[in-house]
């Protein structure tokens, strides 16, 4: 959403109060967001249980987070050294083709010459075997680990593109993407974002409330119409929001609304989970999230200021919690010897509407798929910027809730398809788990369309078709990087003169090459940062 856009959507001088429970990331995220959006206009009040912890996972985003952070006018020398945050510029997958390969799935869009994809023309002129390399920039500085800001602090953004694509043609599209993609996003520490957007709302005027909520009240018309805490009495409002985790205490326990289970198509529902301590001034700060395939799944690294964020995601029908844990600490190494596992069953899947009566699910409580392209804290996000835009006036609300809950179920279905092909587009098929993956269900539509871009590579025609955060292009990394279906390019592109199309290759090629020399590393920029 565009962040202008909410100023005007509440009745001028009618103040609604909200009541979020819980204060994990999708707690204080809502809270902050809400006053940034409203101001005094809205009274928003957290409670969270000083007991149940939350979750302590989802420390990587995807790019579409900077907008969370304009819309809270926040720079981000204001909130990256407090969260030990790092930048990100695309998710790296190792061994999904086969042992010792990998490939990026970039923040950048892919460019096209003569109306056709750099995707396509790729298939009929590779330039190496290496898709990533040849039509992106950025996986080259994600293989020197680069950072996307020069050293004085200039962003990548500003120029990173000008000098790719024809600049003198109107037949290539990279120049006019510029600005529109931005081209990376952040790992931060989860438990360090929640306390700084804790401040940031409790400096603007949200009421902070550390207890349980034991019991929740329904009306007669089925809305919620307290919650009993423990300590502090009942807690009114006219919106709920649930960012209780994978309880769902509103959504599901006292409205009892229906789970859409996810575990047929996306069977890893475990995860073990480690913080490990690392001198990441001697180790690269990679500025990628790396997840890498292992014989029940995968594992992810977050490299943070001070430490890395690392889990096993398996499926526990083919692998035991003691197992994953085992192969996490083999994986990472020493460090971990002294570290403490935190072992998180995954609730996969979307429940049937996350808006019901007065009851906004967010966060885990609404849905969760695994974190393999980090979508968490996007769902997030995207489910915050809708409940602003759809604001509720009062209990008549159907309309408003039927187009927020179709929203909130494209976006999570589009993501479920795009997940899919990351397992049934995966070359490795080497034990059981890895063969199933080429057997199991997929959503009938992605089935479909796996169909066509064997033929032709996806484009905006045929990729799931409302909005879920995942342009084409991240379709075809993850169908060219991933090498288990084989595409073909388009018949149209033998007949047609390649020239523009090799001088863009070498164009992105010498720009790379340029930047890999120009920019430091993450592990210098941070160093220099700290210094100043
Ligand atoms: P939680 O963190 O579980 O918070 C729940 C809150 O509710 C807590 O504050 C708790 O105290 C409170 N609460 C519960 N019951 C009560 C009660 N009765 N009374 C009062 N308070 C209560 N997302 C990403 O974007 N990127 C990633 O890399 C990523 N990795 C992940 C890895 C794993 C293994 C998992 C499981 C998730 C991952 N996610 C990721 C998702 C991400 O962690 C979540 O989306 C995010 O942390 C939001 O969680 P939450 O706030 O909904 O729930």
């Amino acid at each position: 959403m565009n962040s202008g856009a909410a100023a005007n959507l509440t009745d001028p001088g009618k103040t609604k109060s909200v009541v979020i429970v819980g204060g994990g990331t999708a707690g204080w995220m809502t809270a902050a967001y809400l006053k940034a959006a409203f101001g005094d206009r809205v009274d928003v009040t957290v409670v969270e249980s000083a007991q149940i912890g939350a979750i302590g996972v989802g420390e990587a985003t995807f790019s579409d987070i900077r907008h969370f952070f304009e819309f809270l006018r926040l720079e981000e020398s204001d909130w990256m050294p407090a969260c030990n945050a790092t930048y990100k510029l695309g998710v790296r997958f190792e061994d999904w083709r086969e042992p010792g390969h990998h490939f990026y799935h970039p923040f950048e869009q892919l460019g096209s010459v003569d109306g056709f994809s750099l995707s396509d023309w790729w298939l009929r002129m590779p330039q190496s075997s290496r898709f990533d390399r040849d039509c992106f920039v950025m996986a080259a500085l994600c293989d020197a680990e680069r950072s996307p800001r020069y050293a004085d602090g200039t962003p990548l953004a500003q120029g990173v593109f000008e000098n790719v694509g024809d600049g003198q043609s109107a037949r290539s599209n990279i120049a006019e993407y510029q600005g529109a993609q931005f081209p990376y996003a952040y790992h931060f520490e989860a438990h360090l974002l929640a306390k700084f957007l804790t401040k940031y709302g409790t400096d603007r005027g949200v009421k902070h409330i550390t207890d349980n909520v034991v019991d929740v009240a329904l009306d007669h018309q089925g809305f919620v119409s307290h919650v009993n805490t423990a300590e502090n009495g009942t807690l009114s409002g006219d919106l709920y929001i649930d960012c209780t985790g994978f309880r769902a205490l509103l959504l599901k326990q006292a409205l009892g609304e229906p789970f859409v289970s996810f575990q047929d198509t996306l069977p890893n529902n475990s995860a073990v989970a480690l913080q490990v301590p690392m001198d990441m001034e001697r180790k690269a700060i990679r500025p990628c999230t790396t997840a890498t395939a292992q014989d029940a799944g995968w594992i992810w690294t977050i490299p943070l200021i001070s430490r890395i964020g690392t889990g096993y995601v398996y499926a526990d029908e083919y692998l035991s919690a003691e197992e994953a844990e085992k192969t996490l600490r083999e994986f990472v190494g020493p460090e971990a010897a002294d570290v403490q596992a935190n072992h998180i069953k995954m609730r996969i899947g979307r429940s049937e509407r996350s808006w019901v009566n007065n009851v906004v699910g967010i966060g885990l409580a609404s849905g969760f798929v695994e974190p393999l392209e980090s979508t968490g804290i996007f769902f997030i996000h995207h489910a915050i910027e809708q409940i602003v835009r759809y604001f509720p006036g009062g209990r008549d609300d159907d309309v408003r809730r039927d187009a927020y809950n179709r929203s909130i179920e494209h976006v999570m279905e589009g993501v479920r398809e795009f997940l899919c092909l990351h397992y049934v587009g995966a070359k490795r098929a080497d034990n059981r788990y890895w063969k199933d993956t080429k057997t199991r269900k997929i959503p009938d539509a992605l089935a479909e369309r796996i169909e066509i871009w064997k033929h032709k590579v996806p484009d905006s025609e045929s990729v799931y078709p409302y909005y879920h955060g995942l342009p084409p292009y991240s379709y075809n990394c993850i169908l060219l990087g991933a090498g288990g279906i084989e595409v073909k390019h388009s018949p149209a592109l033998d007949l047609a003169d390649p020239t523009a199309a090799q001088v863009e290759f070498d164009r992105i090629r010498q720009k790379a090459d340029k930047l890999v020399q120009e920019l430091p590393s993450q592990n210098e920029f941070f160093a220099a940062m700290r210094a100043n």
